[in-house]
Formats: structure tokens, C-alpha cells, sequence
């Protein structure tokens, strides 16, 4: 019946977005097929840092662009450029460096706090819907700093948290260890952000959603798309590497960084990057914390979950097929100790997944601009997880035909 109606959709990707997207549009009535390459939840989603950061929705100014060529230098800075990617990499860099002007960067935050407005309260919608509000904790996050220096330096970060009414707090060295014993004295200062909750475990939630989805009748589908077309009566025809077709009335994509492929061959290019991160899961830790904490000086987080301490972030610009290196999540370990002395590392295991990253810093979330029917869900960068459960909101309205609540021109396919 709903297939005589037009109300099939297939979603192309089982990270958090596209299963988030495929929960929502199944609870709009439509009939899902999920599709994904590998197992749904295996991609970037599987290893991120579980933070809900709200406040992080910031483009990249002046201010970051001048630390680059520091960081670049540093062997222990945040950023790593592998340099037989550099050339690769030149054209995507200037764009993002073009998206930093001033008027740009205004406009671009303006769009990033539009989704993180209202992500926390679609996010407890979503756990609430899947049976598993118990996976966000319920203390925020604490941005920590060693010296007055390194304080100041997040001054326009602060800026930015007052200007968009932020809840934060800033707090002494003893404040913050009050509330994580573990930090050791070397921290000066904290910032509390009491919203930046944190989830136990991001792989988990990503199957819960799918188990949702298909509880509700969505099917999910093991197979690598290859092309996408729409046929002359209007159904868009899925071709799968195995050779298999599958239709529906409406396409999503989003298939993280690898989006742009199929993107590619339906001639829209989209400028996705990979920005490369790692993580170290400590299972036996020797410490127990309630909040996550960022380090912004040296761009990296500690996160409790429920499998141990995890460490991780920074940046690693070497594309796709480059194998992981894994000196840099010891780098990270070795500054999470000076964070937090007593952290053992015993019984862990190291990741490295794929940030779909574009060069503006927010989402691509926008019908197609050449076939109608088919819609992108991707390049949510250092943000997929907080911005799950409102993109697929916002993609289930636009599929549906409804109103969205906020301006999706930001989040078009065609600004580049
Ligand atoms: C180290 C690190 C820390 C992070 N920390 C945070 C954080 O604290 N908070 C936050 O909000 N975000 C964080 N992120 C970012 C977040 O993890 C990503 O933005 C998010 O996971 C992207 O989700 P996705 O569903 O778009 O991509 P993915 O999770 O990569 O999923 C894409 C899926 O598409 C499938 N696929 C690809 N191509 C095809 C094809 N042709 N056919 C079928 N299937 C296909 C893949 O197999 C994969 O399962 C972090 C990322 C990293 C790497």
C-alpha cells in the first residue's frame, strides 16, 4: 500500500546519520531499506568521542588559520599532514581558508548554532524513541587550560559561547578538580559547559537505532551502491556493486566521506575530505571520571564510556587509503596523562575512522540539485554525532514534503 503510494525511500549508509534518518523517515511511514557496504555503525560512527558538543559549531577564522603552520611543525601539534597528500589536499585547504573570511565565517556559524540550537532536544526525542535515554550521561564537559596563555587563547571560542547564550562557566583549578578528582594540579583553569553531554557508547546507539528501524519494518541491506538514476517514470533505480537494482520514490545519501563518489557519478561533485582521527580505548584505566573533558590547546578529549576511558581527536590529513599510524594516539595518551597522572593505560586498543569533512565545517543537507528525489545527509565533520538526531529530522521534512523549522539555504548541496 505504501509502495503504491510512493512512499519507499532507501538510505544509502548505516553510520549515525543515515540510521538516524532511516528511523525517522520509518516513523514517518514511509518503507526504508537501509543499505550499507559494511556493518551499519562501523564507520566513523563507531569510534567518535561520543561528545554532544553544542558549542563547537564555530568555522575556522583567522585565529585558526594562523596556528596551522605551528601545528603543522609540531610532531605532537593536533594537525598532521602527510606530505605526499599535501598536493591533494590544496584545493580543499583554500576553501576552507576562503570560508574563514570574516562576513563567511558569521554566516557559517550562524548556521552551525541553527542545528546545535535545537540538537539536544532532538537527541533526547531519538534516545527516548529507540528505549535508551540511559545513554547520555548527565554531566557536561570541561574545557580545561594549563596556563593563563593558553586561556586567553580560546578567547574567541568564549566570545562565540556569550554572543549564542551559551550556558558555561568559568571555573579555578581547584573548582574543576572539585568536580573531577582526577585532574591533576597542573590545570590553572576550566570551563564548565553543562550541556555538552556525552554518550556511554556511540557504537551501541547506532544499533539501537537501526534495531528500531527494522523493529518498525525498515529492511537493512548488505551491499555497496554503485550508481544512482532516475528512471523516466520519475522512481530512482539504485545500482549495487553485486550487480543487484533496487527503487524507491526517494533516495538519501549518506554514506559519510564516501558520499562523494556516488555523488561524483551523479555530476555533482561535492568537495568531501577525509580528516583522518584517532581514538584509544583504555578499558581498565585505574580512574573513574564523570565528565568528558576537551584540552582546546591541544585539541583532544577524554570521554568515560561504558567500556573504559577513551582518548582521541586531532586531525590526520592523508586521504582514504593511507594506513592508519598509530604514534599519534600515543601522543594523545601521553597528554591525557599530564591531564590526569593517575590514568593507566591497560588493555587498550587504538582506531582510526574518517571525519566527512567539508571545507565550510558544516553539513551538506539538501535535496539533490540534478535528480529530484534523491537527498544528501553528509559532511557533518567533527559534529555527525551531535547532529544526528536534527538531520534526520530535517531530512525526513524535507523528503516528506514538510516545512523545515529552520532556513536549510546554509546546508544547500549547490554553495560550493
Ligand atoms: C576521532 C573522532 C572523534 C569524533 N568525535 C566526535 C564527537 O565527540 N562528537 C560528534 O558529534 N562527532 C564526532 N566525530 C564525528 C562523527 O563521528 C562523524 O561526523 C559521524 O560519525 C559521521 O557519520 P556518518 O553516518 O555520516 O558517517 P559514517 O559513520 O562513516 O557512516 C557512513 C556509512 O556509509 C557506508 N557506506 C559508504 N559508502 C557506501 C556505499 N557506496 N554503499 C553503501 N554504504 C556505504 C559506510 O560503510 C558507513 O557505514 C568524531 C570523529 C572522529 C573520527
Amino acid at each position: 500500500m505504501r509502495e503504491e503510494a510512493g512512499q519507499t525511500a532507501i538510505v544509502v549508509g548505516a553510520g549515525i546519520i543515515g540510521a538516524a534518518i532511516a528511523l525517522e523517515l520509518q516513523r514517518r511511514g514511509r518503507q526504508v531499506t537501509l543499505i550499507d557496504r559494511d556493518e551499519p555503525g562501523k564507520g566513523a560512527s563507531f569510534g567518535n568521542m561520543a561528545s554532544i558538543a553544542l558549542d563547537f559549531a564555530a568555522g575556522s577564522g583567522p585565529s585558526t588559520w594562523r596556528k596551522i603552520p605551528r601545528w603543522l611543525l609540531d610532531p605532537e601539534g593536533p594537525v598532521w599532514l602527510r606530505p605526499s597528500y599535501a598536493l591533494r589536499m590544496l584545493p580543499w585547504f583554500l576553501r576552507f581558508v576562503a570560508a574563514g573570511r570574516p562576513s563567511r565565517l558569521r554566516e557559517i556559524e550562524d548556521a552551525g548554532m541553527a542545528l546545535s540550537g535545537r540538537a539536544l532536544v532532538d537527541f533526547r526525542a531519538m534516545l527516548q524513541t529507540i528505549g535508551a535515554p540511559e545513554l547520555m550521561t548527565e554531566e557536561g564537559c570541561l574545557a580545561i587550560y594549563e596556563t593563563e596563555a593558553e586561556f586567553a587563547g580560546d578567547r574567541g571560542h568564549l566570545e562565540m559561547m556569550r554572543r549564542y547564550g551559551f550556558e558555561h562557566q568559568v571555573l579555578s583549578g581547584a573548582a574543576a578538580r572539585h568536580l573531577e578528582p582526577a585532574l591533576s594540579p597542573v590545570v590553572a583553569k576550566a570551563v564548565l559547559l553543562p550541556d555538552n553531554k556525552s554518550i556511554r557508547d556511540p557504537y551501541r546507539l547506532v544499533l539501537k537505532v537501526v534495531d528500531t528501524a527494522k523493529a518498525l519494518g525498515a529492511d537493512v541491506v548488505s551491499a555497496s551502491v554503485r550508481t544512482i538514476e532516475r528512471k523516466a517514470d520519475g522512481r530512482i533505480a539504485v545500482a549495487l556493486e553485486d550487480g543487484r537494482h533496487l527503487e524507491a520514490a526517494s533516495v538519501v545519501l549518506a554514506a559519510g566521506v564516501r558520499t562523494r563518489f556516488v555523488a561524483e557519478r551523479l555530476g555533482e561533485p561535492i568537495p568531501l575530505e577525509t580528516e583522518r582521527g584517532y581514538h584509544t580505548q583504555i578499558m581498565r584505566p585505574g580512574i573513574s571520571m564523570g565528565y568528558s573533558i576537551i584540552w582546546p590547546h591541544r585539541a583532544f578529549m577524554v570521554t568515560p564510556t561504558a567500556g573504559g576511558i577513551r582518548v582521541g581527536g586531532n586531525v590526520e590529513l592523508a586521504g582514504l587509503d593511507a594506513p592508519p599510524d598509530y604514534r599519534r594516539p600515543r601522543v594523545l595518551v601521553r597528554h591525557a596523562q599530564r591531564i590526569l597522572p593517575d590514568l593507566k593505560v591497560e588493555e587498550a586498543s587504538d582506531w582510526m575512522g574518517h571525519r566527512p569533512a567539508l571545507p565550510d565545517t558544516i553539513p551538506v543537507i539538501s535535496p539533490s540539485s540534478r535528480v529530484p528525489g534523491v537527498f544528501y545527509a553528509t559532511g557533518h565533520g567533527h559534529l555527525g554525532l551531535t547532529y544526528s538526531a536534527t538531520t534526520a529530522q530535517l531530512v525526513a521534512d524535507m523528503v516528506t514534503g514538510e516545512t523545515s523549522a529552520i532556513d536549510m539555504t546554509p546546508f544547500r548541496i549547490n554553495r560550493f
